[in-house]
């Protein structure tokens, strides 16, 4: 490779590093928009689950069908990343195939056979591809094809599928015209006979501008989809793992107390309570109205969403016909994380912006329509909690601007006067056991 080829690669690599640390930065300040929440209890469980979940994919096993084409596109991507690794030293070094005499050594061809197997990996990655565009634009399964995902997020994930298909194709055409690895004499299960087909009676100099050009579209392609990611709900392949990890342990229906709640009891019962002192400006809130009342973990959780679906295909309130969809509430959730980082970018009034989480990204309607149920929660094959944001929302709603629906109205109005939701006298709680 010529010296200007490598420095165009340098720079060219500086640039998408540079430009990806940039934007994970303003995912990093947008995650910690949130409250504080410290999450490092029991580190064995939280590595099990990881190791279980976001590793091993184990959720995803209750739809076998993409479970098995999702994790065919999970291994290419690892593997075949194998080969990037070897891209990149090319690049840097000026050289070809810098792998191929160290690994094929004595006679043993493991470079070969490795290739070999990433080949076959990039062609089930592509039968996984057209697979995933049937599911959505032909079978149309629901889930898929619901209006959640209208407009962007419809056509992100087309363009991370069309994006792995050029990706796969540009390696395989790469190995297919690079005379090196053909003249090895090894059968390659693609490349070899792709080359017998396409290059066989084409010039070594044609051969090389075919590998070149290849070799730089799969590098450019790599470069972008990395700084894609950030902007893609396809971000979860990094954010899955620390989601995970620092999932809840606790049982599904543990509803966490509202410290501010639990401060004002203990006062009340203890006077030599003194409630930890609020931070200068800090004013005392019950629940979440807007994205920096919820806690980073509910954020990650935002940015760690894969907007499959699977939480609202098993909401009862969805399947019934309401208007809640967990996957819109985690959404949502991004979207007003997004929006108050774009306005604090542009040094604009970011969370002071007249605009709230509740009300103005998710309404009412869809947060009473919940019946904390949790089925989204064990649904979601990254632990994602979208009913935590939901009750953190309602609360605000309740405690904050004593907005309810009128039969909620009414029930609190009856434990306010008799202890408890229906409209008896505490007097006559005993009249059920009167004899007639
Ligand atoms: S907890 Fe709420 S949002 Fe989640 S599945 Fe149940 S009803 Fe739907
Ligand atoms: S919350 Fe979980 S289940 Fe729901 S769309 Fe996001 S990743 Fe899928």
């Amino acid at each position: 490779m010529h010296l200007v080829s490598i420095i165009a690669f340098v720079l060219i690599f500086a640039a998408a590093v540079s430009l990806f640390v940039i934007n994970i930065r303003k995912i990093l300040r947008n995650i910690n928009l949130g409250k504080d929440q410290v999450i490092n209890d029991n580190t064995p469980a939280r590595w099990r689950q990881m190791v279980l979940v976001a590793l091993g994919q184990s959720k995803m096993l209750a739809r076998p069908i993409p479970a098995f084409f999702h994790v065919i596109i999970y291994v290419g991507f690892i593997l075949i990343n194998i080969e990037v690794i070897e891209i990149l030293v090319d690049g840097f070094t000026g050289s070809h195939r810098t792998f191929m005499d160290v690994l094929n050594f004595d006679g043993f061809p493991l470079y070969n056979i490795a290739i070999a197997f990433f080949e076959v990996l990039c062609v089930l990655v592509l039968i996984a591809c057209f697979v995933f565009l049937y599911r959505r634009y032909i079978s149309k399964v629901p889930r898929l094809a619901s209006k959640d995902l209208d407009g962007w997020p419809r056509k992100d994930a087309t363009y991370i599928l069309l994006a792995e298909i050029v990706l796969m194709t540009a390696l395989l055409v790469m190995n297919s015209a690079d005379h090196a690895l053909q003249s090895t004499g090894f059968n390659f299960p693609i490349s070899t006979p792709l080359y017998n087909a396409l290059f066989q009676d084409i010039s070594e100099g044609s051969l090389h501008t075919i590998v070149l050009v290849a070799w730089w579209l799969h590098l450019v392609g790599i470069l972008a989809y990395l700084n894609y990611l950030p902007f893609s709900k396809h971000f979860h392949i990094v954010l899955a793992f620390p989601n995970v990890w620092y999932a809840k342990l606790t049982p599904k229906g543990q509803f966490t107390n509202m410290e501010s709640v639990t401060n004002e009891v203990k006062a009340m019962l203890d006077p030599s309570f003194t409630p930890p002192p609020l931070a200068e400006g800090e004013v005392m809130k019950f629940g979440a109205k807007d994205v920096n009342d919820l806690s980073w973990k509910n954020l990650l959780d935002a940015y760690s969403c894969t907007e499959c679906g699977r939480c609202t295909s098993e909401c009862p309130a969805n399947q019934t016909g309401k208007l809640l969809s967990p996957r819109r509430i985690m959404m949502a959730t991004r979207d007003r994380m997004e929006d108050v980082g774009k306005s604090l970018d542009a040094k604009g009034p970011g969370l002071a912006d007249g605009k709230t989480l509740l009300y103005d990204y998710i309404s009412a309607e869809e947060l009473w329509a919940c019946t904390s149920c949790n089925a989204c929660v064990q649904a979601c094959p990254v632990n994602i909690d979208p009913l935590n944001i939901i009750v953190e929302l309602r609360r605000s709603m309740v405690m904050e601007d004593s907005k309810m629906p009128d039969a909620l109205a009414g029930a609190m109005t009856n434990i306010e006067n008799n202890g408890a939701p229906w409209q008896f006298s505490p007097a006559d709680r005993l009249n059920w056991a009167t004899e007639n």
